[in-house]
C-alpha cells in the first residue's frame, strides 16, 4: 500500500513514480491534499458549467492548479485552506460532486496516461494564464479550456478522443503563451540583448526567483534608494531584457545557476531569497530564515508575503531582512558552470526578427547550416551534462537559440559569433518557446517551407509540467522529430510513447556525437 502517488516530473523515483515520498520534498500529506484540490477543481468546473462563473471563480481555478506544479507549494495548511475556498465559490455556483481521488491515477495504463498528460498541461498552462492574470490580461478562449480541460479528467473517452483533447489543448496553450506574451511586451516592453553579470556586489541584497515578474517590478521600486542591490535566480535571468525593468540601476546581476543548485549556492546566504513561483527546494537550515515566499508558493516556517489590496505587495519584511544581513562585505564573485562571469539574453521575437535579414542571408549564404532550439528545464540528473556537450560540440555554423532554465548549462559559454550576432541567443523564460515559435514561423515564411523543412532541430529537456504544455503545443503545431530527454516521462505508457513516436517522430536523445551525427548528417 503506498502512501502517495506522483509522477508528474522528471526526477520521479525510480522513473516511475513516488509513492513513500517525493524526490522534491513533497510529503504523502501534501501529495494527497494536492490530489483533493485537484478533485476540487474538477468539481469546480462541473458547477461552472450551466452557471456563471465569475473572475473569483477563474482565478481559484489557475491558482488550484498552479499551486500543484512541481516544487510552488509544501504548505499542508495553505493548500487546506484553498479547497475551503474552492468549496465555498463552488457552492456559490450550485454545487457539484468533486472528482473521486481513487481514480485520479488510477485505471487502464493508456487512458491514465492521456488523462494525466492533459492533467499535468493543465497545470502548466495555469502558471502562463497566472502571470497574465496578474497582469490584468485574459483571453476567455484560455479561461474557458481549464473548465473543459478539468471536466474532461472526469469523463469517458476512447484513446483516439483524449489525443484529439492534448492537441486542442496545445494549441489552447500557444494562445495561452500569446497572451503573456502580450503582457509582458506590453507592461515591461520588448526585451533587448543586454550582458548580465554574475558577480555578487558588496552590500545588501536580494535574490529574487521564479518567473513572476510583476513581484520582481514592485519590488523594483520599493527598493529604489535604499541601497540594496537585486539580483535575479534562475528562470528570473531574463528580466534583466525587459526595458521598464533593466531601467532600476539596482537590477545588478544574476545570482547562480539553474534551480537545483539552490541548497548549495544558498548556504549561509547573507542577503534574503524571495520564491515568486516554482522552483523551490526544501529550504536548508543554513539559510531558512532567508527564504521567503509569495503568490501559490509555499513552505512550512517560511514567511509569506501575501497580496495586499489591487495587487499590491508589501515586500518590507524582505526588505528589513536584506539590511539587517547586509550582504557581502566584498564584491563575491560567482560563475556559471562552466566558469563564465557574463550571461546573454533579451534575445527574443522582435530582436531576433528585427535582424531577420542578417539571419536570413546567412542561411542562403552558408554561414548558418544549422539552427538548434536547445531549451526546456534544468535538473538534478547527472545525465544532464548532455546539453552542455551539445553545444559545445555544435559546429560553429550553426546557431543555439535557447530558453527556459535548461540553458544554465551552457549560457556562460562564448562559443563566438556568426555575422555580429552571438552563436547562443537567450529567448527568455519557458514560456517564451512562443517566441521560439513565431521566429521559426517566419523563417518557414521566408524560405517558403514548412517548419519541419527549415535547417532547425528542437533538442528539449524537461523536468516539470510547464514543458508538458509546451510539448503538446509544439505537436499540435505539428512539429515532428523533436529529441526529448533526460528520460522519457514516467506518465508515458509505452503505447503512448509509441504513438508519439509513430506520429511525431519523438527522440529520446542518446550521446551528442550521436544525435549532433544523425541532425547534420
Ligand atoms: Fe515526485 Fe516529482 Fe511528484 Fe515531487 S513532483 S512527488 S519529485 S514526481
Amino acid at each position: 500500500m503506498s502512501n502517495m502517488f506522483c509522477f508528474q516530473c522528471e526526477q520521479t523515483a525510480g522513473g516511475k513514480a513516488c509513492t513513500n515520498m517525493g524526490v522534491c520534498g513533497k510529503t504523502p500529506a501534501v501529495s494527497n491534499r494536492q490530489d483533493e484540490l485537484t478533485c476540487a477543481l474538477v468539481g469546480l468546473a462541473r458547477a461552472a458549467e450551466g452557471s456563471e462563473p465569475t473572475r473569483k471563480t477563474h482565478e481559484l481555478m489557475l491558482e488550484g492548479l498552479f499551486t500543484t506544479v512541481t516544487n510552488v507549494n509544501f504548505d499542508e495548511s495553505r493548500i487546506n485552506d484553498l479547497i475551503a475556498k474552492i468549496e465555498q465559490e463552488k457552492s456559490k455556483l450550485g454545487g457539484a460532486e468533486n472528482l473521486s481521488s481513487d481514480v485520479l491515477w488510477k485505471g487502464d495504463p493508456d487512458l491514465v496516461s492521456l488523462r494525466s498528460t492533459l492533467l499535468l498541461g493543465l497545470r502548466g498552462m495555469a502558471a502562463y494564464a497566472w502571470h497574465a492574470w496578474v497582469l490584468g490580461k485574459e483571453d476567455p478562449d484560455v479561461t474557458n479550456w481549464f473548465y473543459k480541460g478539468m471536466r474532461a479528467l472526469g469523463e469517458e473517452h476512447s484513446v483516439e478522443e483524449w489525443l484529439e483533447l492534448l492537441m486542442a489543448f496545445g494549441s489552447i496553450n500557444l494562445k495561452c503563451m500569446a497572451l503573456l506574451d502580450e503582457a509582458n511586451t506590453s507592461t515591461y516592453g520588448h526585451p533587448v540583448p543586454v550582458k548580465v553579470s554574475t558577480i555578487i556586489e558588496k552590500g545588501p541584497f536580494i535574490v529574487v526567483s521564479g518567473h513572476d515578474l510583476l513581484d520582481l517590478k514592485m519590488l523594483l521600486e520599493q527598493t529604489e534608494g535604499k541601497g540594496i542591490s537585486i539580483y535575479t535566480h534562475g528562470e528570473m535571468l531574463p528580466a534583466h531584457g525587459y526595458p521598464e525593468l533593466k531601467k532600476h540601476a539596482h537590477l545588478k546581476g544574476n545570482f547562480g545557476t539553474a534551480w537545483q543548485s539552490q541548497q548549495k549556492e544558498f548556504d549561509s546566504i547573507p542577503g534574503p531569497v524571495l520564491f515568486t513561483t516554482n522552483c523551490l527546494m526544501p529550504p536548508k537550515s543554513n539559510y531558512f530564515d532567508r527564504v521567503f515566499s509569495t503568490a501559490t508558493v509555499g513552505y512550512p516556517g517560511v514567511v509569506h508575503i501575501p497580496d495586499g489590496a489591487n495587487g499590491h505587495k508589501d515586500f518590507t519584511p524582505v526588505i528589513n531582512k536584506a539590511l539587517e544581513l547586509g550582504g557581502y562585505t566584498e564584491d563575491h564573485v560567482m560563475t556559471g558552470i562552466n566558469g563564465g562571469t557574463e550571461l546573454m539574453t533579451g534575445f527574443a521575437r522582435n530582436t531576433v526578427l528585427g535582424a531577420a535579414d542578417t539571419v536570413i542571408n546567412a542561411v542562403k549564404t552558408g554561414a548558418i547550416r544549422h539552427f538548434f532550439l536547445v531549451g526546456g528545464c534544468d535538473g538534478a540528473k547527472p545525465g544532464r551534462n548532455y546539453y552542455t556537450d551539445f553545444v559545445k560540440q555544435s559546429p560553429k555554423d550553426t546557431v543555439i537559440l535557447t530558453l527556459a532554465c535548461g540553458k544554465f548549462r551552457f549560457n556562460d559559454l562564448d562559443i563566438g559569433e556568426i555575422g555580429g550576432l552571438p552563436r547562443i541567443m537567450d529567448m527568455g523564460q519557458c514560456n517564451d518557446a512562443y517566441s521560439a515559435i513565431q521566429v521559426a514561423i517566419a523563417l518557414a515564411n521566408a524560405f517558403n517551407c514548412g517548419v519541419n523543412d527549415l535547417p532547425l532541430t528542437l533538442v528539449l529537456s524537461w523536468y516539470e509540467q510547464k514543458a508538458v504544455c509546451i510539448l503538446l503545443t509544439l505537436l499540435a503545431l505539428g512539429l515532428k522529430n523533436i529529441y526529448i530527454g533526460p528520460s522519457i516521462p514516467a506518465f508515458f505508457s509505452s503505447n503512448v510513447l509509441s504513438v508519439l513516436v509513430e506520429k511525431f517522430g519523438i527522440k529520446p536523445i542518446s550521446t551528442p556525437e550521436a544525435d549532433l551525427k544523425a541532425i547534420l548528417g
